[in-house]
């Protein structure tokens, strides 16, 4: 029986990638058998994203497995497929996490672009999230800004019945200054990841630096997974 996590972003571009390839990496690391799975993609990330989870899963099943759907323009999947003269295919979107559940182990799902972003012309992210019956791992970009932005996704997400697994700020660009001046970007980093920790007790929030490969503090990704 496979179990899983449902990695989403307050936006696009905030470092989902990066915490789904550590999430993966860690398991991996651990011992544990892991599957990744990227529903749609589009803007060239069949290369990118795809091939980035891919691999720190340890290429299991197969790449066309890990994202069955992709589209070339850089802009939302459905929106993408309509430029090619193709339309994402919705119940694939959900069908595409059965060889991951079927292959068992821990599963790390990417959206694309943020939760309330869509998939396809009906489906949201948030809709496919709630469907697999995953939690969220909350990705935001580590800069002025996220407290509000993650605090905002977090409430959203659990007035749609879902549960908020664990928050990760991503460092998605080497911060400036030193973590203890708070008026520099490591230091509101810091203080970010502090205060959100306060307000969202019971929730593990961790930080991925710039191009590092643990998130710290390390958080129990095995606990965290539920089966879908
Ligand atoms: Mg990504």
């Amino acid at each position: 029986m496979a179990r899983g996590v449902y990695v989403t972003g307050t936006d696009t571009d905030v470092g989902k990638t990066a915490v789904a390839v550590a999430i993966l990496r860690q398991l991996a690391g651990q011992g544990h058998a892991v599957g990744a799975y990227k529903p749609a993609a589009s803007g060239g990330a069949a290369g990118g994203d795809a091939a980035a989870l891919w691999a720190a899963a340890g290429r299991p099943l197969s790449l066309e497995a890990v994202c069955p759907q992709v589209f070339s323009a850089a802009i939302a999947p459905h929106r993408a497929a309509r430029v090619a003269g193709r339309m994402v295919d919705e119940r694939l979107l959900r069908t595409g996490f059965e060889p991951w559940r079927e292959a068992g182990g821990i599963v790390v799902v990417e959206g694309a672009g943020g939760l309330f972003s869509p998939l396809g012309d009906t489906t949201l992210n948030v809709d496919l999230a709630r469907d697999l019956g995953l939690p969220l791992v909350v990705v935001d970009a580590a800069r002025l800004g996220a407290i509000g932005r993650t605090l905002g996704l977090v409430r959203a997400a659990r007035a749609e019945g879902l549960t908020v697994a664990a928050v990760v700020l991503s460092q998605v660009a080497a911060l400036a200054g030193a973590a203890d001046d708070p008026t520099s970007p490591a230091g509101i980093a810091a203080d970010s990841r502090a205060e959100l920790a306060a307000r969202l007790p019971g929730v593990p929030i961790g930080m991925l630096a710039h191009a590092a490969e643990r998130i710290t503090p390390a958080i129990d990704w095995v606990r965290l997974a539920c089966r879908p």
